[in-house]
């Protein structure tokens, strides 16, 4: 029985990742989501059906437009297959403990990688992805409150929401006026919001440690090798998914080996 839910998690998995990669691109740039259809950037080909089965027709196509043979960046394969494995990953770690909580998790993980990936493109983050993980933020403080889910309590999760949403805003606020530049986008406060709730307190304070630490020596190594302008905007998002990710996953037992860690010492 689990291995089936475990195929069908990879399935459609993939098939919610060639979505993603859909909205990646679609998003940012204004455009309808659902229409027109798929077609190629350079020569306009629309897709057909077999053109679109993820990770396959890549590998039919060798990664190429069938029409007028221009390469189709790895991304979109990438995102598939990253994604299923997330979704598969989800069904592993939470599937036991509360269904509608592994569901949960594999949809706002899916949301997280779109955002990373518009964030990368793009440097921005679509207001309607934070709203989207927000509807799925709620449905966890209803399911701590129901006490459908027992891992965290609602009101960790609310204090998550307020404490980082607060604190992402007092710190941009400083930042503005002491360096006149906007150090975060908007999308940095909406995040911080959203995840503080989907997380809790204790497992969103692990994740931006994690994102901070990992941010600031990606930063310092890119500004080494580049040589790069001193006010040129780089993406913080990814690295709060990164932490966000880690947490959802390893939280309780990085919390717990924490606590004991510090316990022993006292
Ligand atoms: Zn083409």
């Amino acid at each position: 029985m689990i291995g089936l839910v475990y195929f069908f998690a990879a399935l459609l998995g993939l098939c919610v990742g060639s979505f993603l990669n859909v909205l990646v691109y679609r998003l940012p740039n204004g455009i309808n989501i659902a229409l027109p259809r798929s077609h190629c950037p350079k020569c306009k080909y629309t897709l057909k059906w077999y053109d679109n089965i993820p990770v396959v027709s890549y590998l039919i196509l060798g990664g190429k437009c069938r029409n007028c043979r221009t390469r189709i960046p790895i991304r979109y394969t990438i995102v598939e297959i990253g994604n299923a494995l997330l979704w598969v990953a989800s069904v592993a770690m939470f599937w036991n403990q509360s269904i509608p909580m592994a569901c949960i998790n594999a949809v706002a993980l899916s949301i997280l990688l779109t955002m990373t990936c518009t964030d990368f493109e793009y440097l921005m983050v679509p207001d309607s992805l934070q709203i989207a993980l927000g509807v799925l933020a709620i449905a966890t403080l209803v399911l701590s409150a129901t006490k459908v889910d027992t891992t965290v309590t609602w009101y960790s999760r609310a204090i998550g929401a307020a404490v980082f949403g607060f604190a992402f805003l007092v710190i941009s606020v400083i930042f503005e006026k002491k360096a006149g530049v906007e150090s975060m986008g908007g999308g940095d406060i909406k995040l911080a919001t959203v995840a503080g709730m989907l997380l809790g307190w204790e497992r969103m304070l692990g994740a931006m440690l994690i994102a901070t630490v990992v941010g600031s020596v990606v930063l310092l190594i890119v500004r080494k090798t580049k040589k790069s302008e001193k006010h040129t905007q780089y993406p913080f998002v990814p690295f709060m998914v990164l932490g966000i990710v880690i947490m959802m996953f390893f939280g309780k037992f990085l919390i717990d080996g924490y606590m004991n860690l510090m316990t022993g010492w006292m």
